[in-house]
């Protein structure tokens, strides 16, 4: 029986797509069309692979008012904050290209050769919170470096896949390169099982521990995860209250709260300046614009579904029986959020990442008491810190367990010049962004000669060296 998907907005409750999830037949077909068109992709050129790339980077341009309509149709956020996650998805050959040639590259001197290899199939799995721009970010460097791909969008977010599709097409992609099964978990599992060489993963914690054990007793399988966070965002005193309140709502609200890298706990001093900047984040709270993603001048959409809205609402009053103090409790309307606030100073906490705009406080007595609490999580992905003093920058900055570490930024702050990933639970040390080109590819060595000659081998009454 075909299992239609459907996809629903969480602003307007539309049905904005829906379509047929792909079987386990037809994920097992088009992995073996993916290895089919395999060796001839991988034996072009680079060159030819990045002009490709390049006119694909000029497709993803002219279509980038439908691939932002289509992100924020499916998963509710601002037109305006779609516009630049399809901007973000052209710009990301550049820089793949880059960092293709500098961290993989071709060297050959007289008497060695280094070169690097593409592993096969890649399969992609994406969020649905930059269901563009984060599977973009696997996409591109794994055909860069001459792998093929099926690619499995979230099936909250199908239609930015079939607009992708449209411009690798318009690009010049040879048939079978790149792929796209839509589906939910039955055909992600049917993924799984395939004969894929590597899994290039993009979202939770929870699914990628379970992919990892999916694949345990296979180290011949290139496994990259991308996970969630626990965000600490630890604001000090010498700064200006108003800013350092804009930055942290910037860094717990934007997206309403769906980003990997949103801070979830903000760590203030106790007294009156860290008294100062919760009144300025409720002010902030109070006032913000939160509507439907076609309305100019908000900031933020609806969380992704009504699902999301009623886990976050649940995890609110399970912090309130646990001892939390509501600050700002979170103001609902269908899928729609207001933020939340909450004290959880001295209250057992779960170490768990609420995907939406809530903020939980804790109330620090000096800088090392803050820096022990931001690193008191199993996750590891992102971390900052507020504070005009470069001496407390660098006391805290070696300190702080997290790949991005940001000072007088919000914590969602991420170039696309540098890496991206963090330690513990956040991911498997294999970071994306500039150093996505690292797993997809092996190096090949060699020791060269043009001509053959004899070693010197001893026993054989050769001359010794
Ligand atoms: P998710 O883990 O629920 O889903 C991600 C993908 O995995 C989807 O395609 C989904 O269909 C698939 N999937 C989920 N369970 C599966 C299963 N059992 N079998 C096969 N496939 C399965 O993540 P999400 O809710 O879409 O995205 C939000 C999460 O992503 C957050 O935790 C966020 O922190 C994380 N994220 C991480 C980064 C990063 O770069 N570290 C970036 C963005 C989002």
């Amino acid at each position: 029986m075909t299992n239609i998907i459907k996809s629903i907005c969480p602003a307007t409750g539309d049905v904005v797509w829906e379509g047929a999830a792909a079987s386990a037949d037809e994920v097992h077909a088009t992995v073996a069309r993916a290895r089919r068109a395999f060796v001839d992709w991988s034996l072009t050129s680079f060159d030819h692979r990045a002009q490709i790339v390049q006119n694909y980077a000029e497709a993803v341009r002219e279509k980038s008012e439908d691939i932002a309509l289509a992100i924020s149709r499916d998963m509710g956020k601002p037109l305006w904050e779609a516009r630049t996650e399809a901007g973000a998805m052209a710009n990301k050959v550049a820089v793949s290209i880059q960092s293709y040639e500098e961290r993989t590259p071709t060297r050959i001197t007289d008497t060695t050769r280094l070169a690097h290899r593409p592993h096969g199939v890649m399969a992609v799995f994406g969020p649905f919170n930059f269901p563009g721009h984060l599977p973009n970010g696997h996409i591109i460097p794994s055909l860069l470096a001459g792998n093929t791909v099926v690619f499995k969008p979230s099936e909250l977010t199908p239609q930015v896949a079939e607009i992708m599709a449209a411009c690798w097409n318009e690009a010049g992609l040879p048939e079978g390169v790149l792929n796209i099964v839509q589906g939910g978990r039955d055909t992600g599992a049917a993924l799984l099982d395939a004969e894929i060489d590597g899994l290039l993963f993009t979202g939770s914690a929870a699914t990628g521990t379970f992919f990892h054990k999916h694949f345990a007793g296979r180290p011949e399988i290139i496994l990259a995860l991308e996970m969630g966070g626990n965000n600490p965002l630890i604001i000090q005193e010498p700064v200006d209250v108003d800013a350092a309140a804009d930055l942290a709502f910037m860094s717990g609200f934007i997206t309403a709260g769906q980003r990997c890298t949103c801070a979830r706990r903000l760590i203030l001093p106790t007294g009156k300046f860290g008294d100062a900047v919760i009144a300025a984040l409720q002010d902030k709270i109070a006032k913000v614009k939160i509507g439907r993603w076609d309305i100019d001048d908000i900031f933020m959409g609806p969380v992704v579904s009504t699902h999301a809205a009623d886990a976050a609402i649940k995890f609110e009053a399970d912090l309130i029986a646990r001892g939390g103090k509501s600050l700002t409790a979170l103001d609902r309307d269908g899928a729609f959020l207001r933020p939340g606030l909450i004290d959880v100073t001295g209250v057992n906490v779960p170490d768990e990442e609420l995907f939406a705009p809530f903020l939980q406080v804790v109330r620090t007595p000096d800088l090392d008491t803050a820096i022990t609490t931001a690193n008191d999580t199993r996750f590891g992905l992102a971390s900052g810190l507020i504070c005009d003093d470069a001496e407390v920058w660098d006391h805290a900055r070696p300190r702080l367990r997290a790949g991005i570490v940001n000072w007088n930024k919000p914590t969602t702050g991420a170039a696309s010049t540098l890496p991206f990933g963090g330690p513990g639970l956040s991911g498997n040390h294999r970071p994306a962004a500039y150093y996505a080109a690292d797993y997809c590819a092996w190096p090949q060595a060699g020791q060269i000669s043009e001509t053959a000659a004899a070693p010197a081998m001893r026993g054989l009454g050769q001359t010794q060296t």
